[in-house]
């Protein structure tokens, strides 16, 4: 955490140490934590569920609180459990006049399997509130790209991750983003998922772009946390492949092993997509080194891409 020589006037100095602290450095892992818990106690949140209505309210609280444009993806999706309601929903920082302003993506999903008892504190959760936190950070810092924080829905399959079930949001958006003719001023697209594991082990994933995942492992060695990323590689179905498929660079930062790994378990470990996905799964730490890692890779990328 920051340290602080304002022990004494903490309460005063409070506002000028926020102010002058860079990006990474004001993200906040106890608030990032907090957000966790509030979104996991929503319980399951499939789309239509109360959950589900409850986590879009915080998403839209937080980034009006936090000065940001508001904008919504909706549609009907035709699933195999027939049309589904699909709100992707976008807060968009620093956008100027410039119609050729560079963009940069960070986004993660919101919703829950439709799965009973399922709460997915980490697989739905950590990715929720690790981008209400960017948002808490990105509304006191300035960049020259605009940064869109974007909290995809439907991501979970309906039954398998085959015959296009699944990533119902980010198909529908990065299309609309081709259709829009905006991908050229996309710059990279960041998907953070299952990122609170107490375990921490981000996987290298073998579809993502190269180039943008050795920014991120310069950003990880800068900070000490380079051990924390790519030991291991992993090809992951997400909400990243219909930006790649776009023409958008696109990482997936996922944590690919959560609990024990095993021929009796799900292939990303036993805790995944089960009820065990719970709270005492996640970690604050967790949270603050990809938080922090992230918000540096934005930074230096920013600074890449000039005024
Ligand atoms: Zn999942």
């Amino acid at each position: 955490m920051r340290k602080s020589l304002c022990l004494v006037l903490l309460v005063l100095c409070a506002p000028a140490l926020a102010a002058g602290a860079t990006l990474h450095e004001a993200f906040n892992a106890q608030q990032a934590y907090a957000y966790t818990v509030q979104v996991s106690a929503f319980g399951e949140r499939w789309p239509g569920s109360p959950g589900h209505q409850k986590t879009e309210d915080l998403i839209r609280e937080v980034l009006q609180k936090d000065g940001a444009k508001i904008e919504s993806d909706n549609f009907t999706a035709t699933t195999p459990r027939g049309p589904v309601p699909v709100h992707n929903i976008i807060g968009k920082f620093n956008v100027t006049v410039d119609p050729k302003q560079p963009i940069f993506i960070l986004a993660g999903h919101y919703d829950t399997l439709f799965k009973k008892g399922f709460i997915g504190a980490n697989d739905g959760g950590s990715s929720t509130a690790i981008l209400l936190s960017f948002a808490d950070a990105l509304a006191r810092h300035k960049t020259n790209m605009q940064i869109w924080l974007v909290w995809t829905d439907l991501e979970e399959a309906i039954e398998a991750f085959t015959n296009g079930d699944g990533l119902y949001g980010s198909t529908h958006l990065a299309q609309k983003l081709a259709t829009e003719g905006l991908v050229p001023r996309v710059k990279g697209f960041f998907l953070l998922d299952m990122i609170g594991d107490k375990d921490l082990s981000v996987a290298r994933e073998t579809n993502s772009s190269g180039a943008l995942q050795r920014v991120i492992a310069e950003a990880a060695n800068q900070l000490g946390y380079g051990g924390f990323f790519f030991r291991y590689d992993a090809d992951i179905i997400d909400d990243h492949a219909p930006f790649l498929q776009v023409g958008i660079p696109s990482v997936d930062v996922v944590d690919a092993m959560y609990g024990p790994i095993g021929p009796n378990y799900d292939a990303m470990g036993e805790y995944h997509h089960t009820n065990m996905d719970t709270m005492d799964k996640v970690s604050e730490r967790s949270l603050e080194i990809v938080g922090r890692t992230i918000l540096l890779t934005v930074e230096l990328i920013d600074a890449r891409v000039g005024q």
